[in-house]
């Protein structure tokens, strides 16, 4: 008997009519006989409403509690599914994440899965229950609830799926599949058949919102096939293994979510290097491209997600109060194919679609299967458009 994670994301599971139709869909499978585990995510917009209620009780509460608070939303899903998968006949059992025996590091609001213990699971699935696991979620060594940082739960499926050996995981969402740009910036997208784990990781962490970049990692290391699918048609959707065929550009990122920052400091010693650095790092905030400028004074630059510039310049009033920063918005253009760097074509084009903009090039970044730009300012979609159109066959 085969064993098959299915993940559902918010869309998915928003309300009952929706339950139903995810319902059907594991029944499906579970009938074919397989072994079968659901992943889900918090209904709808749940997670979000979470963050903004727990903002009108304090400006900055604590990860801990944040914790306790958003892994709410997926234990409601959970027990909604089984108890309507009961109800239509079937052995359905709800897990929290520690109940599923999902461990993890200490980091509150993005911790990292260190293992899972699933003889739980295992047990259910032996007794021919459909297992349904709250995605995001894990329990740290005080046993406190911990989540994996947004969208996590497709980490959750992809580490289920990993531990219990499975077939594949499909991340079931309400798009078919991953497409050769993102379709809300370029009508004409195209849907991919198939894309290699590296590609996949490339994309995702180029900031395209269709996977948790963690899961991509892991299902790389353990070789999960991961199959992303539309739950509301049966249209084929996206694979994703290790098949890799070369040469051509399967997708084109654009990346509008970067500021560029330029950090100024009279006097410099490596001891405020390191502080500058930590002081980032520990408020979970990651920089690109860390270059200083100057010999014998502090002149850094680099990037910065634009939705962590609140946090930023918090840090500037505070604990980095003697850095002078400049600061502005840019865009990261990124090439995704296995051997495009061998493929001078591919470059030639994208400079000159870039020229004939007038977008200034801020610095190329390339390697055997990425080119990434970034361009000052925040350039209009018709660019990625024309890139599209030119690069993608
Ligand atoms: N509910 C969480 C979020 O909205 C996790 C997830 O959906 O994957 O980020
Ligand atoms: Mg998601």
């Amino acid at each position: 008997m085969d064993t098959i994670v299915m993940k559902f994301g918010g869309s998915s599971v928003a309300d009952n009519i929706r339950l139903n139709i995810v319902a059907e869909k594991i029944i499906e499978l579970y009938n074919k006989e397989n072994n079968v585990v659901v992943v889900v995510s918090a209904q709808g917009k749940t997670t979000d409403n979470l963050i903004k209620e727990a903002g009108e009780l304090s400006s900055r509460p604590s990860d801990r509690e944040m914790d306790m608070l958003l892994s709410s939303g997926e234990q409601i899903t959970i027990a909604k599914l089984s108890i309507l998968l009961n109800r239509l006949g079937y052995k359905a059992i709800s897990l929290t994440g520690w109940q599923a025996g999902i461990l993890t590091n200490n980091t509150n609001q993005d911790a990292i899965i260190e293992n899972i213990n699933t003889d739980r699971i295992n047990k259910e699935l032996n007794d021919r229950k459909i297992v349904v696991v709250a995605g995001f979620q894990g329990i740290n060594e005080n046993t406190d609830i911990t989540t994996l940082g947004r969208g996590g739960s497709d980490t959750t499926a992809v580490a289920i799926a990993a531990a219990l050996k499975a077939k594949h995981c499909y991340i079931f969402s309400d798009v078919d599949g991953v497409y050769t740009t993102d379709p809300n910036k370029v009508t004409v997208a195209k849907k991919l058949e198939s894309l290699s784990y590296k590609e996949m990781l490339d994309i995702s962490s180029e900031g395209a919102k269709v996977l948790h970049n963690r899961c991509v990692e892991i299902a790389e290391r353990y070789n999960i096939p991961i199959i992303t699918k539309s739950t509301f048609n049966n249209k084929p959707g996206t694979v994703i293994d290790d098949r890799i065929e070369g040469s051509t550009v399967k997708s084109i990122v654009k990346n509008d979510d970067i500021t560029f920052i330029s950090a100024k400091c009279e006097k410099y010693t490596l001891e405020l290097f390191d502080k500058i650095y930590r002081t980032l790092l520990e408020n979970g905030i990651q920089v690109k491209n860390l270059i200083n400028n100057s010999t014998y004074s502090l002149d850094l630059s680099f990037y910065i997600k634009s939705s962590m510039f609140n946090k930023f310049a918090y840090l500037l009033e505070t604990d980095l109060s003697m850095l002078d920063c400049t600061y502005y918005n840019v865009t990261r253009i990124s090439i995704i194919g296995h051997g495009i760097m061998n493929n001078n074509n591919i470059l030639t084009d994208t400079l000159d679609i870039i020229n004939n903009n007038k977008c200034e090039i801020l610095s190329i970044d390339i390697n055997e299967m990425k080119i990434a730009i970034i361009l000052k300012n925040v350039i209009p979609n018709s660019v990625l458009e024309q890139l599209h159109s030119k690069l993608i066959k």
